[in-house]
């Protein structure tokens, strides 16, 4: 402001001043201007490259030609985005390709999964198919074998028919074990629960062997436990199989000494742990096999099939049914020390169950009830029919189901042998309509079928059969089964005949008239329907005790309770709730002893039912 300070006049201009001061302002303007243009600009044009960079926009910056450093960091900025969008574009194009690629397998692998599942689904058909062609001739072969060794032979002719029967038993194990080996990767194998008699199984199963171990100068010993039950619930026939296994290897694979089986049992909570050993003092198994002698299609030395024979199925088997016994298989053994296997399995305390009183005497000294033989193979009738003969039995025999349900009204019967394919009406018809009449409610009925894959034994459960034999019948299977339904039959009165008055009535009448009171038609139509599907959902829940799925046990029966809720059927209800209750708990014993009863009040609710719908009076009171 000095420059404005007149010094002529000693006062200050102050037009000089303004006009000073508009020329600083200006070229301050200028000097601004010229700063933004050079750094701020730039720095925001950066500033918002960065930000659309950090978006996924890799756009370049507009840069400046000014050759200072601002244009050289725009220009290197530039170049960075073309690297990186043309590496990006690299990076999609892999991408794409590896997407392409991953489809392409997708296909290729759902298009081989469904080839492999048709491959696996036309085996088991083919299987199942082959079984039954196999079977049902292997049935007449064995079956006539056993007559015709029964009869009067000349010692040549009965070594004949001997070394003929010894072939067709080794085909036979030879089919089952590959049969069974399907079953169970197929997931299809469900063990039984029925009543039998371990300790005459395990004899048994010594006696079969004897024979051929005499021969081949073995001595077999059985050593049985005063604590091994004469009656559990179990699947005797698959007990039976992992005992005739280790016990066939045993002898198979010793050459002299001793085989020797040794039972014991543990009653515990839940059942009865039983413990079986069978040693030998054969060739023995060296170390370093014993960890894979239980693997399907495995031998412990390469030669043993030319010497001995065998899969390698055998033991896979063993250890899979000792397994779905909830037990374990162990072996101790040393290259020609013999060997030891040991395995435990958990049965069903017989308990209050009746029919396995096993140390009763066989029917045959008891009584009256026959067995029905439902079979329209003539071959077939006459091996079964003998059988039943040869043991003491009284039989009738039926072609279809139609005559089956005419020989039942006509006679009293025990069980039933019902074949399943038939002609006029085959036998699962037959056996539903048996189910749907009251006083044939618990009547056992023992499919006996060539089929033995694809589901067959659970639509002869769910039909209402109680047990399942395969055909070419087993004699000793067939004579196990029959005696133990028909002492079951015996032992336990039908709970038809129970007197009625004593028991609580099924249905609760006065909850029953507040629900449904003024539409009866209605309460007993729901009835009607409700007994149409128990039968069905009661064979749900055993077959789920028979695989000891706790969890399909309280839903199958919790769905039982809440219908009968819906019908006020009380009994029922309770029954179902007391099964939920101790499969929650996991009381397997409790829940079979309880589906009994379950039966049991089905039985009283159906005849209540059928009493209404004829009118019968009702023995219901009201405080029910
Ligand atoms: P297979 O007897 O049909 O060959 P297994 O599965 O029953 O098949 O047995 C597998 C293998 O385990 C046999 O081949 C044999 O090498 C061995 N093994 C089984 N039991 C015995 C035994 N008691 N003594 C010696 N080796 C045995």
């Amino acid at each position: 402001m000095a420059l404005a300070h007149d010094a002529a006049m000693g006062r200050f201009d102050f037009w000089k001043g303004a006009l000073l001061t508009a020329v600083v302002a200006g070229v301050g303007l200028i000097i601004g201007r010229f700063t933004v243009r050079l750094l701020v600009r730039p720095l925001e044009q950066f500033r918002e490259g960065l930000a659309a960079v950090r978006e996924g926009r890799l756009t370049p910056i507009p840069v400046n030609r000014t050759s200072d450093e601002m244009a050289f960091l725009g220009e290197s900025f530039n170049r960075m985005i073309e690297q990186l969008s043309a590496s990006q574009q690299e990076v999609r194009r892999h991408q794409e390709l590896l997407e392409q690629r991953i489809r392409e397998r997708t296909e290729a692998l759902e298009v081989a999964m469904k080839r492999a599942l048709a491959a696996s689904e036309a085996k088991s058909e083919f299987l199942a198919n082959v079984s039954h062609e196999l079977r049902t001739p292997m049935s007449g072969l064995l079956g006539m074998l056993d007559i015709l060794l029964d009869g009067d032979l000349r010692a040549e002719q009965r070594d004949q028919v001997e070394t003929a029967q010894n072939c067709a038993n080794s085909l036979l194990a030879l089919l089952n074990d590959i049969l069974d080996h399907s079953k169970i990767e197929a997931g299809k194998m469900i063990l039984e629960q029925i009543p039998f008699d371990p300790r005459g199984l395990l004899e048994e199963c010594v006696k079969a062997l004897a024979g051929q171990a005499r021969k081949k100068g073995i001595e077999v010993r059985c050593e049985l436990g005063d604590d091994v039950p004469a009656s559990a619930v179990g699947d005797p026939l698959r007990i039976r199989q992992i005992v005739n296994n280790l016990l066939n290897n045993a002898v198979k694979f010793t050459e002299r000494g001793w085989v020797r089986l040794a039972a014991s049992a543990q009653a515990g909570d839940d059942g009865v742990t039983l413990t079986i050993a069978v040693e030998d003092t054969g060739v023995g198994i060296p170390e370093e096999k014993l960890g894979t002698i239980f693997e399907k299609f495995t031998q412990a030395d390469g030669s043993t099939s030319r010497r001995y024979g065998g899969t390698g199925l055998g033991l896979a088997i063993t250890q899979r049914l000792v397994t779905m016994h909830g037990g374990r298989i162990e072996v101790e053994s040393e290259a020609g020390r013999g060997a030891t296997f040991r395995v435990t399995v958990l049965l069903g305390k017989a308990g209050s169950t009746a029919a396995a009183q096993g140390a009763e005497p066989r029917l045959r000294s008891q009584g009256s009830l026959q067995v029905l033989v439902v079979e329209d193979n003539l071959v077939n009738q006459r091996v079964i029919t003998a059988l039943l003969k040869k043991n003491g039995y009284a039989f009738t025999v039926a072609c279809n189901g139609v005559e089956a349900l005419a020989a039942l009204e006509q006679g009293e019967f025990g069980l039933v042998l019902m074949d399943v394919q038939m002609p006029v009406m085959d036998g699962l018809e037959a056996t539903r309509r048996i189910r749907q009449r009251a006083r044939w409610r618990h009547l056992p009925v023992v499919a006996m079928t060539a089929h033995a894959m694809t589901g067959d034994r659970d639509r002869c459960l769910q039909s209402g059969m109680n047990a399942y034999l395969a055909k070419p019948v087993n004699a000793a299977q067939l004579m196990g089964m029959v005696d133990s339904y028909l002492r079951m039959s015996t032992a336990q009165p039908l709970p038809l005949r129970e007197p009625k008055a004593k028991a609580p009535t099924p249905i609760n009448e006065k909850l029953a008239a507040q629900r449904l009171g003024s539409h009866p038609a209605l309460l007993q139509g729901m009835q009607q329907l409700f007994l149409e599907f128990a039968p069905e959902q009661v064979q749900r829940l055993k077959l789920a005790a028979g695989r000891r799925d706790t969890g399909a046990l309280e839903r199958e029966a919790g769905q039982v309770r809440t219908a009968a809720e819906h019908i006020s059927a009380t009994q029922v209800e309770k029954c179902a709730s007391e099964i939920a209750a101790a499969a929650a708990v996991g009381r397997l014993e409790q829940v079979q002893a309880d589906i009994g009863r379950l039966e049991q009040e089905l039985t009283r609710l159906s005849d209540r039912v059928a009493g209404q719908a004829t009118g019968e009076p009702s023995t219901a009171t009201a405080g029910d």
